[in-house]
């Protein structure tokens, strides 16, 4: 990492459960789907609020369910709307896409083209959070921090926010590039295509939602952890 630090940028994609009211009837009897893993990323306002609070920048963040169109995928996926949504009439689904989508993804974009433009390079931090267990599948992790390991700054700099936290969290078990790849189609994967390794660097957080979903007292504690680690890979990096 070069001595400037990078300017932060920070995003929450899934960051709420709600349902548009026009949207209201396509939800009917699936108060479960939308309170659950599958409707939302629990406690990633709560941390990407604190995060923005601390560090003195803003945050971009989406609250409309992932139901009704999922902000972290690209729109030529099949999973961009849901089971729920995907049989919609085009004009509909072109109406959602206008309202619920394209905003928070060109806000995010026109952050980073500032942030490179009056620091040099961009730390665009997606905050998200996983299910501890899917489809059978335990993921017995804490914390997982998804990059492209074929970008040496985004390498570098997740080892730097692995080594900060560890300092304040050394119970903590974190993965890299786990329990997704960070390379899989998402909203920093598609940001890498609009700007060079040397200024964009997108990362993601993933978060247990055990921690969210857990102690209230603890998972507050954590919040505070995570602010302080990042603080402190940031203070590392500003060559004072
Ligand atoms: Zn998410």
């Amino acid at each position: 990492m070069s001595a400037l630090a990078p300017a932060l940028v920070l995003s929450c994609e899934h960051a709420g459960n709600r349902v548009p009211r026009p949207y209201a009837e396509l939800f009917r009897g699936r108060d479960s789907w939308l309170r659950s893993h599958r409707g939302w990323d629990p406690g990633t306002l709560e941390l990407g609020r604190r995060l923005a609070e601390k560090l003195g920048v803003p945050l971009h963040w989406n609250d409309v369910t992932r139901l009704l169109i999922d902000n972290n995928r690209s729109l030529d996926q099949p999973d961009t709307f849901s089971e729920l949504s995907r049989a919609l009439p085009e004009d509909r689904r072109r109406e959602i896409i206008q309202r619920y989508y394209t905003p928070h993804r060109s806000a995010i974009e026109t952050s980073v083209e500032q942030g490179i433009e009056l620091h040099g390079r961009v730390l665009h931090l997606g905050i998200h959070s996983f299910t501890p267990s899917l489809n059978g599948q335990e993921r017995p992790f804490d914390a997982g921090w998804l990059y492209d390991p074929a970008r040496p700054l985004e390498h570098e700099a997740v080892s730097g926010l692995i080594r900060a936290l560890e300092a304040r969290r050394p119970d903590l078990v974190q993965r890299r590039n786990e329990p997704y790849l960070g390379t899989d189609d998402g909203l920093t994967t598609t940001l890498r295509t609009r700007f060079p390794a040397d200024r964009y660097l997108g990362i993601e957080l993933e978060i247990n939602q055990l921690h969210p979903l857990g102690p209230p007292e603890r998972w507050r504690g954590l919040i505070e952890d995570i602010c302080r680690a990042v603080e402190d890979f940031q203070h590392q990096n500003s060559g004072i």
